[in-house]
């Protein structure tokens, strides 16, 4: 059976108009017309790095929880901490970067809650029957609400190719041991013939993995080795000094590793999902960035010209319906250099059950 994907084309570039086409698919499909009053909305989405200038910009968020609130539901913003160096490793330099970027309740007009806690492990466990997972841990609040609203910005990404709503879910929805557990896979080593002894890795690397090769030597200058080795034992396979090392000198084996995290992230995605009842997924396809908002910055390459905007019930079809956008005329992961990784999470999510992969495209 197929489903519905709403798409309004947004070409511009101008927030303005950006907001218009948001509020104009809004009226059209009115996706929240059954929210209760006083229930709680959970809207999921990622704030990204410090340094990202693309991620979803506050001013369409609130678009979004106005509307909302017309029905008198009291909508809240929630994403966990990731697993990487930087300002969202625990919620209070997380919540702090939100209030910098705009989403703070004076703007946003909801409030912005780290649903893993500080250090991102807090959450329930669960045991579940799955081919790769076993154990998964995620925000306590998941499986008392019924209903779930997830924002997701269109970009690429080093090992999963294409990030969209599904990525979001698996990643961000989880608590740190199950964001490693989806990882774990994925142990990256270094080549040494390519490996030029930067020590960036070393600064990246949140597990402290990364340690020279032999003691610093004079010819490479102070504090650098003549190369550098993984700790298979310490790494958290989180894939940062991937995205990290300019020389390429970092790798994984991709022809396994990559589909292996794609069926990961899909029984974690179908877990989650299970745990509500009303579900909605909007994707912005603008400003379709190679890396995800996690890593990319202002010089950020934009390697697919502005889509529009998708809302759908099915995280399956709108992730799909996106990608084949993109391609429309040739594959441009494939031309950017991305892995084709969410193939595996087509497939893998049709099988089991995570919605369609044929949809109805409805233009506004
Ligand atoms: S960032 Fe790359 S080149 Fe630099 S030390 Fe690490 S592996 Fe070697
Ligand atoms: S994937 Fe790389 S950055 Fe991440 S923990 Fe392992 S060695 Fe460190």
């Amino acid at each position: 059976m197929k489903s519905d994907v709403y798409l309004i084309k947004v070409k511009t570039n101008a927030l303005e108009a950006r907001c218009d086409s948001l509020q104009k698919l809004l009226e059209k499909v009115n996706p929240f017309r059954d929210y209760k009053k006083d229930e709680f909305i959970p809207i999921k989405l990622t704030i990204g790095d410090s340094q990202c200038v693309y991620n979803i910009p506050p001013e369409l968020v609130k678009i979004i929880v106005s509307d909302i609130k017309k029905t008198k539901a009291k909508p809240f913003l929630f994403d966990t901490n990731v697993i990487y160096k930087g300002e969202r490793l625990n919620a209070v330099d997380h919540l702090t970067l939100a209030q910098s970027k705009g989403f703070g309740y004076a703007k946003v007009g909801a409030s912005f809650i780290i649903a893993d806690g500080i250090f991102g492990q807090d959450g329930k466990e669960y045991a579940i029957d799955s081919d790769y997972i076993k154990k998964i841990k995620i925000p306590s609040f998941i499986g008392s609400l019924e209903n779930l609203l997830v924002l997701s910005h269109a970009t690429g990404h080093i090992l999963s190719g294409y990030a969209g709503a599904i990525k979001n879910i698996a990643m961000g929805m989880v608590s740190r041991p199950t964001k490693q557990v989806q990882h774990s896979s994925l142990k990256p080593h270094v080549i040494d013939k390519k490996c030029t002894a930067c020590g960036y890795c070393v600064k990246i690397c949140p597990a402290n993995a990364i340690s020279p090769l032999t003691p610093p030597s004079p010819q490479r200058g102070e504090g650098k080795g003549e190369g550098y080795v993984i700790d298979q034992t310490k790494c958290l396979g989180c894939g940062e000094c991937l995205c990290a090392c300019k020389f390429y000198a970092i790798s994984i084996n991709w022809s396994e590793d990559h589909a292996i995290f794609a069926k990961r992230m899909v029984e974690v995605a179908h877990f989650i999902l299970s745990k509500f009842k009303n579900k909605f997924f909007i994707t912005f396809g603008l400003d379709i960035t190679k890396e995800c908002d996690c890593i990319s910055t202002k010089n950020e390459l934009i390697f697919s010209e502005n889509i529009g905007i998708l809302a759908s019930r099915d995280p399956l079809s709108i992730d799909k319906a996106m990608i084949d956008l993109i391609n429309k005329d040739k594959d441009l992961f494939k031309e950017t250099g991305l892995l084709d990784t969410h193939k595996t999470m087509f497939d893998y999510g049709y099988k089991k059950g995570l919605g369609a992969l044929d949809y109805n495209i409805i233009k506004i």
